[in-house]
């Protein structure tokens, strides 16, 4: 039995709580710890109402780690899931290297005052992690997270050699919003307007934002004009897969979204460089964000399904092999079960398995690893009955790209 600290009173945040007071057999006591209290006291009465659970909830700053090291030293948790945004991940990490507890979070490390999402900050912790005796497991979301446990499965199962991955991320979900993104706004508006990037033959490839798209039937969501972008997991895949040649990321995006964010860029809305507003500083970004929906506030209405998954080629006995593995997540039956739509239902739940795997000893070993370095089985044997069912087929023909 172990105590588990949440950081992060958001979409995702939410999801992975009620997840925790499921898992009532590993997590004997759960913390939710947020910069804005009143948010984890909210969660905490639906995980109560929902689950039959009380957990305990705590104000936090987590940008100072002395904040973090003063809660872990009063609570005790084995682990500390970190569910608040990119910024805080090198902050958390400190923490944790200083308190001795493990960590987990679902997105990599982004400095604010720059739009670049890379590893290299939080992979530099390897060898204190390692000499502290600790594990820090990093993006353990869906993408990245489920999705690159997809890769190890196909890598461990399926496959001698992978020559190519398509990770697919489709929403067919509608919130019924003019304007909304699915997590944090801020972070997501960063990642959306980067420069396209996918990496092939040893170099990677780079397009301009949102500039090369197609059509794809995703199974139980239909036929969606899906767009190559840069994603985080890429960057790790490319070193742990073996014989890749190619890997790209694709996501899907409706007509209204598109228009509304190209207005939003045009205008300039979606920088993130201060200005002087009324003799203050300002970041535009930061005040769309604040204007716009909140995610947490998305799933009543929402309705539709979301399909996220990875099309696989390569070679197994001396032969071709063509494999799809992917999870349709209902955004209506997510918000029965934990008031959440499914972006971040699909994001709680795999962060929530991990730090189970993480605390049952069975994803353990000292230093920082991604998600696909370790053993597959156990995780792909379970995240079923958490709420996340995959299904793999052998599609017949090439992906229409
Ligand atoms: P939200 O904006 O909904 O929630 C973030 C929460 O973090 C907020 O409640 C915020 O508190 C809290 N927070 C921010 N700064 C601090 C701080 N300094 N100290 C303590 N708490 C803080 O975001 P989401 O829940 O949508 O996303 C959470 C994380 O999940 C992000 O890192 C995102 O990138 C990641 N993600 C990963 C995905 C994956 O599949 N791998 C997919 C979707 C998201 P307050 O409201 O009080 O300011």
């Amino acid at each position: 039995m172990s105590r588990v600290l949440i950081i992060g009173a958001g979409g995702v945040g939410g999801v992975v709580t009620h997840k925790c007071a499921q898992a009532r057999e590993t997590f004997s006591e759960v913390l939710l710890a947020s910069r804005t209290e009143s948010k984890c006291e909210a969660i905490a009465r639906d995980v109560k109402k929902l689950q039959r659970r009380v957990i305990k909830t705590a104000s936090l700053d987590a940008d100072d780690p002395k904040n973090t090291i003063a809660l872990i030293e009063s609570f005790k948790p084995e682990v500390v899931i970190n569910v608040a945004l990119p910024y805080q991940d090198l902050a958390i990490m400190e923490a944790c290297l200083a308190t001795g507890v493990h960590y987990l979070d679902t997105a990599n490390y982004e400095p604010p005052d720059k739009a670049k999402f890379e590893y290299k900050w939080q992979w530099a912790y390897r060898k204190k992690f390692e000499q502290a005796g600790i594990t820090a497991i990093l993006g353990c979301g869906f993408d990245p997270g489920q999705t690159n446990i997809y890769c190890a499965w196909a890598q461990k199962h399926h496959f001698d050699e992978i020559h190519t991955v398509d990770i697919m991320d489709c929403n067919a979900g509608s919130h019924g919003k003019a304007f909304a993104t699915n997590f944090n706004p801020e972070i997501n508006i960063r990642e959306i307007t980067q420069r396209g990037k996918f990496w092939e033959e040893g170099k990677w490839v780079t397009t301009d934002p949102l500039s090369v798209h197609t059509p794809f039937d995703f199974p139980e969501c239909g036929v969606k004009d899906m767009y190559l972008m840069y994603h985080e997991e890429l960057e790790s895949l490319v070193k742990h897969l073996k014989g890749l040649k190619r890997i790209r990321f694709w996501m899907t995006f409706g007509k209204p979204y598109l228009t509304h964010l190209e207005v939003l860029q045009n205008v300039g809305m979606t920088s993130i460089e201060p200005i002087l507003f009324e003799g203050k500083e300002i970041v535009p970004l930061q005040f769309l964000k604040a204007v716009l929906p909140k995610p947490e506030t998305l799933g009543k209405n929402y309705t539709g399904k979301t399909n996220i998954g990875c099309w696989i080629e390569g070679v197994k006995d001396g032969k071709f092999k063509r494999y799809y593995v992917y999870n349709v997540s209902d955004h209506a039956e997510a918000y029965r079960e934990v008031r959440s739509q499914a972006i971040s239902y699909t994001t709680g739940v795999p962060a929530m398995l991990g730090a189970k795997l993480l605390v049952e000893g069975r994803w353990r070993k000292p230093g920082v690893w991604n998600v696909e370095q370790f053993d597959p089985d156990p995780f792909m044997h379970e995240i079923g009955r958490w709420g996340l069912p995959w299904v793999e087929t052998a599609p017949e023909g090439p992906l229409p790209v």
